[in-house]
């Protein structure tokens, strides 16, 4: 996808006169490579309409970087389709909230389920899972399994047949048991078939919950528009999560999962794995979808606010890939300053949103330096090494007691290396490119 986009914008650049006929090429080829990557047809439609608006000839015309301006035209519609115009429900820590789980059965609900309980029981939360899906057979085990795997409390039943009771006794249970995070796993079927829908019906009503996620496969191709349409029809989807990002598909059926459903992506999964779970970024996925790798809107920056003089150091650390906490140590170093590194490197996909939420600047830069004072404790050698196994106990105590905290906290940090040294080494094997040849998709 990302090749013929870049062959359609490149063909068009090489045009010296940029008509009405030469864009329309362009723009058909990129929408057929939208369509490949499972963009809904009549959103690529309207796409193309919209773009022919904003896009216009004369700029092109008098020479202005025209990959650019198509690029960005593009890329803005696609972030545009993706914001329903109002957030998801945001459940809030220490209140009851309901949230209840739906999608074809394989889409990875219960998968899902459990990634969501943890991720918020790693924040402190109080979550707690129900399985109504007595459907499918091992339904009830599969859950406990996880359930039990990440220490988080559930509730189900081998012998009751009636998913709706179950849901019930299980969110009254934990409403007792002060959870805060209710989660009600349900069945799927292989099809979408009315007696699914209408079983999501009456677990919905019964169990009344706060928001309502639509698990939808990243795979599904153009099949998303029509199923998140139908489970919105029966309930009150308010969220979407995309699941299988790991695999090939780029996930241009959330575009339709957003439309569907008017509801935005909250999160996406990343592999079957409990902690392979992200928090939705619009851009990085906008940049997947249209092949441009996570990584290009990054390597613009780059060049746009780090000295030249020092920028091959950093490329060259990032395509080496191996990220020692003394890197890590470094870029707090330089976040802190907000110097020109700092910036870029909290700009790396993944790293922003979890490290430096928006708002809570202030938290977030105690945090790093705690997490700074900690690492002052450290020998060279755990500083150079990026073998996070090297950290056993032992040394993380001496680490704490070294630096006046509590071996959480050095637990916490080390987590928190490992998930950015996990982004770090998607950069391995980076070809680095010169300055002037950044601007192609
Ligand atoms: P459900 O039928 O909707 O409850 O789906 P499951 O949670 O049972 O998941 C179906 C399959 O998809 C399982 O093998 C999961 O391990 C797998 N799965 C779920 N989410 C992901 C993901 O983000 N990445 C990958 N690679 N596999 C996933
Ligand atoms: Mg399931």
């Amino acid at each position: 996808l990302g090749g013929s986009i870049s062959r359609a914008i490149q063909q068009m650049s090489n045009a010296t006169i940029i008509d009405e006929k030469v864009l329309n090429e362009c723009l058909n080829e990129i929408t057929r490579a939208l369509l490949q990557s499972d963009v809904q047809f009549k959103l690529v439609r309207d796409m193309q309409t919209n773009i022919k608006k904003i896009v216009n000839l004369d700029d092109l015309a008098a020479g202005h970087n025209k990959r650019k301006i198509i690029q960005q035209a593009i890329f803005n519609e696609l972030c545009k389709i993706l914001d329903p115009g109002k957030p998801a429900f945001t459940p809030k820590k220490g209140k009851t909230s309901v949230v209840m789980f739906v999608g074809l059965q394989g889409s990875g609900k219960t998968t899902t389920c459990t990634k969501y309980a943890y991720y918020h029981q790693k924040k402190g939360w109080k979550p707690a899972l129900v399985c109504a899906d007595t459907f499918r057979a091992g339904a009830f085990d599969q859950l406990k399994q996880n359930a039990t795997k990440a220490k988080i409390p559930f509730y189900g039943s081998y012998m009751e047949s009636d998913p709706v009771k179950i849901a019930v006794e299980g969110v009254e249970r934990f409403k007792k048991e002060n959870c805060d995070l209710i989660i009600v796993d349900t069945s799927g079927r292989h099809k979408q078939e009315a007696a699914l829908f209408e079983e999501m019906r009456q677990v919905s009503e019964a169990t009344k919950p706060d928001l309502v996620i639509f698990v939808m496969d990243s795979s599904i191709g153009q099949a998303a528009f029509d199923q998140a349409q139908a489970f919105k029809q029966s309930v009150a989807v308010g969220a979407v999560i995309v699941t299988k990002m790991d695999g090939h598909a780029k996930g241009g059926g959330a575009l339709s999962a957003v439309a569907a459903t008017k509801s935005p992506v909250i999160f996406i999964g990343t592999g079957e794995h409990m902690d392979e779970f992200e928090v939705f970024d619009v851009k990085p996925f906008v940049s997947r979808l249209l092949g441009m790798g996570d990584w290009s809107g990054f390597m613009d920056k780059i060049h746009e606010v780090v000295p030249m003089d020092q920028q091959p150091e950093l490329l060259q650390k990032l395509s080496e890939g191996n990220f020692t906490l003394r890197i890590m140590y470094e870029q707090f170093q330089n976040i802190l300053k907000m110097g020109p590194i700092g910036q870029v490197f909290s700009m790396l996909p993944g790293f922003s949103a979890e490290l430096m939420p928006k708002g809570r600047e202030k938290e977030s830069q105690a945090k790093i330096k705690r997490y700074m004072t900690m690492m002052d404790s450290m020998t060279n050698e755990e500083l150079d090494s990026s073998n996070p196994k090297l950290m056993n106990e032992s040394r993380m105590m001496r680490i704490a007691r070294g630096s006046g905290r509590h071996i959480r906290e050095v637990m916490e940090m080390m987590e928190e290396y490992k998930r950015l040294a996990k982004i770090w080494s998607k950069m391995k094997g980076l070809k680095i490119p010169k300055k002037g040849e950044m601007s192609a998709l």
